[in-house]
């Protein structure tokens, strides 16, 4: 096989490919485990010019590439389908921090490089990221921008969307596209950069982006707030939108059975309460306020607050195992059987109609179905997961699939949401999409594609 590529590789360096089947293979499966494709070999470029290459020859041989970052895509995004030929590249190697701005507060780094290291780099400038996701360990900028990631700070800096100022790109023809502008403003016709924000490598291999970067601040206080109906949890968002604004870098919505999945994970909560919903906020002090957690205590105590139980963490300890409750729910959920993700977003005023039509119309269904109902509140977006914790044959697991996808794909379309907030769309989603854009949208979504990748070469069978 490795004939196809004798000339390719000649022009590699031997630690930019590799043809072992053991790691090949945990490149062809997602996160998740739901998507196993294959390939014949993986590429581990360490220069754009050796992107450029592959590329190329891929363009030249209607080989299919599929870009591929820390591959923590929940939508099947980043693999490879099933024997069809197609190829990944891996950005790991291309992994540079290009330059770090202090003047202007921005960074220009290589797609390669994981969201940890780049905030770790950053910390030393007392400056970080302007997003921050359970994956951040893993997961790559180029990955990141790919996927238009949102995550735990949208509430505070936006998506990464609102914070790219510019981005270097490989094209599907092996063309090198160069828009790696640090300026915040650019109004200069078409902003075409935006095309490959949320394009989940379909229309080109990102290489470098330059991004908006925020001062940092480790002040932070986290607290937890206890309820029982979810007409309480919009009345704490707003109590807290309106006494806190621009302190909140959080605001994350948790149900009763997420929280109880992370006890098995972590034993017994070390909450002195429990309720039906939970919402955890973070208060970052961004304006140097000398004494944080007072400030925070005494704003409370002006608060009138009733029928919720709130706790307000005491330290930098007490911050992160509030945090650990809410970033390790994807990780405890991988121990239930049949869970199908739902990444939703809804206009504020309709969640609650969602929530209760949704668990309504599920229970009705099967008695047996659980919710697993978390997300990032302060941005619309809800985690609705629902799970059957049994044995299913494949038959039963299909049609409860696509039973609940349609249940709650209806009341989003109803209730005027998105049937995908952040993860993208990739291969979970892909047949929804026709169903829930307009017939406009995608007659001019696969008119961009076109123009950018007549071929169809890169990431085919993906979003559209
Ligand atoms: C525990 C956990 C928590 C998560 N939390 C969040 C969250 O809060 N918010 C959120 O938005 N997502 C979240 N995700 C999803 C995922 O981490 C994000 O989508 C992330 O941005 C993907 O980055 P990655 O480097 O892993 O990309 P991959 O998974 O490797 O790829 C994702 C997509 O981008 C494409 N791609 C990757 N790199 C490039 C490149 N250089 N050029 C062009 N295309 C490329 C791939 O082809 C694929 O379509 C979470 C995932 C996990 C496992």
């Amino acid at each position: 096989m490795s004939d196809i590529y004798k000339h390719l590789l000649k022009e590699l360096k031997n630690t930019e490919y590799t043809f072992d089947k053991k790691i090949i293979d945990n490149h062809c499966v997602d996160w998740r485990g739901k998507y196993k494709g294959s390939t014949d070999i993986v590429f581990f470029p360490k220069s754009v010019a050796s992107i450029i290459k592959i590329v190329k020859f891929c363009f030249k041989k209607n080989i299919p590439i599929v870009p591929q970052g820390g591959n923590t895509s929940l939508v099947g995004g980043s693999v490879p389908r099933l024997n069809k030929g197609e190829i990944i590249i891996n950005l790991c190697k291309l992994n540079k921090i290009r330059e770090i701005d202090t003047i202007s507060n921005t960074v220009t780094v290589e797609s390669g490089c994981i969201l940890q290291n780049i905030n770790d780099k950053l910390d030393i400038h007392n400056l970080q990221m302007p997003i921050s996701l359970g994956s951040k360990g893993s997961c790559q900028i180029g990955g990141n921008i790919a996927t238009n990631a949102g995550g735990l700070n949208f509430i505070k800096f936006g998506s990464i969307r609102s914070n790219i100022l510019g981005i270097e790109a490989i094209l599907p023809n092996g063309e090198f596209y160069n828009d790696l502008k640090t300026v915040k403003k650019n109004n200069t016709g078409l902003d075409l950069k935006q095309l490959f924000i949320g394009s989940e490598g379909t229309l080109g291999i990102i290489t470098a982006a330059t991004l908006q970067i925020y001062k940092k601040t480790n002040d932070r206080v986290v607290i937890i707030v206890c309820m029982e109906k979810f007409k309480q949890v919009l009345s704490t968002y707003q109590m807290f939108m309106s006494s806190f604004g621009d302190f909140i870098t959080a605001f994350e919505l948790m149900n009763k059975f997420s929280v109880d999945l992370t006890e098995k994970l972590n034993g017994p909560l070390k909450l002195p309460f429990k309720g039906n919903y939970y919402c955890l906020v973070e208060l970052t002090n961004f304006v140097e306020i000398e004494d944080f957690n007072s400030f925070v205590f005494s704003k409370f105590e002006k608060l009138t607050i009733s029928d919720m139980d709130l706790i307000i963490a005491k330290s930098e300890n007490e911050n992160k195992n509030f945090w650990q409750i809410r970033e390790e729910i994807p990780l405890a959920e991988k121990f239930l059987k049949n869970v199908i993700q739902h990444d939703v977003s809804l206009p504020l005023n309709n969640i609650e109609s969602f929530i209760n039509k949704s668990s309504e119309s599920l229970k009705k269904y099967n008695t047996d179905i659980s919710i697993i109902n978390f997300g990032h509140l302060g941005d619309n977006n809800l985690h609705f997961n629902v799970c059957i914790d049994k044995d299913l044959s494949r038959k039963e697991y299909e049609d409860f699939k696509n039973k609940v996808n349609k249940i709650i794909f209806s009341y989003v379309k109803k209730l005027k949401g998105s049937i995908s907030a952040e993860h993208g769309i990739g291969q979970l989603r892909k047949e929804e999409l026709i169903h829930y854009k307009s017939p406009e949208e995608i007659k001019r979504m696969k008119k961009i594609k076109n123009i950018f990748d007549p071929k169809n070469i890169m990431n085919p069978g993906k979003v559209i």
